[in-house]
């Protein structure tokens, strides 16, 4: 994993460079901010990994600085650190978007052990989303593989770039104009029957050996992808 790199927004200063100082020894890199406002700037300027928010803050609480984040980014973790700890300032935080809480005064071990709970979890969401999924058939977009029932099948640029979009497209019916624009980049020329070879190409490596076949035809439509 790369060096995490962290915004931490907290007004007591000894607090922030006891937890800048601690976090930059575990090798994460920190960037910090002594009040709401300036959180709010390094927010809007900058993507962190992680966001560090202490709730009371002058200008702009950390309440209000993780809803505003929200409103653009559902996907960076942030922890929350309170003093309070009331049920009612949870409550707070999580109707905006915070993933996690820290009561203060706590273990710095803690603090270290949350954040990696949180990174290991976002870097998993991050994973997921390169797969596109019909029935049991998988498309990593990272590993340029398919899986069908969990065997991988070995694709060309072409048929991994057609079938992308076919999944991209599923249970839509995609017009071989459509596949020529978008797969081929080109114009469609009725002289051809390139698609069809392509089609035929991915069914034998997709479906051939499943009982369930999930590229359909769609007589003078063109083609779709599901599972029925
Ligand atoms: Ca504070």
């Amino acid at each position: 994993m790369n060096i995490p790199h962290l915004l931490l927004v907290e007004d007591e200063v000894k607090v922030a460079a006891f937890i800048k100082k601690g976090l930059e020894r575990q090798n994460f890199t920190v960037e910090a901010a002594a009040d709401g406002r300036e959180g709010k700037a390094l927010i809007d300027k900058n993507k962190y990994d992680l966001i560090i928010l202490d709730v009371n803050l002058p200008y702009m609480d950390g309440i209000e600085l993780c809803a505003h984040l929200r409103t653009r980014d559902t996907q960076t973790p942030v922890l929350m650190l309170t003093a309070l700890g009331t049920t009612a300032d949870k409550l707070a935080g999580f109707d905006v978007g915070v993933d996690d809480y820290l009561v203060k005064p706590f273990d710095f071990m803690e603090l270290i052990a949350r954040l990696k709970a949180l990174l290991k979890r976002s870097a998993n969401a991050n994973e997921k989303s390169d797969l596109l999924h019909v029935s049991d058939l998988e498309l990593d977009l990272a590993q340029k593989v398919a899986r069908r029932g969990g065997q991988t099948i070995t694709l060309t640029a072409r048929e991994f770039d057609l079938l992308e979009y076919l999944m991209r497209n599923r249970g839509r019916v995609v017009s071989k104009v459509d596949i020529a624009e978008n797969v081929w980049d080109i114009g469609f020329d009725t002289g051809t029957n390139f698609i069809e070879v392509y089609i035929n190409y991915l069914r034998k490596k997709i479906d051939k050996d499943s009982p369930t076949k999930l590229i359909h035809t769609v007589v003078g439509m063109g083609y779709t992808i599901k599972e029925k």
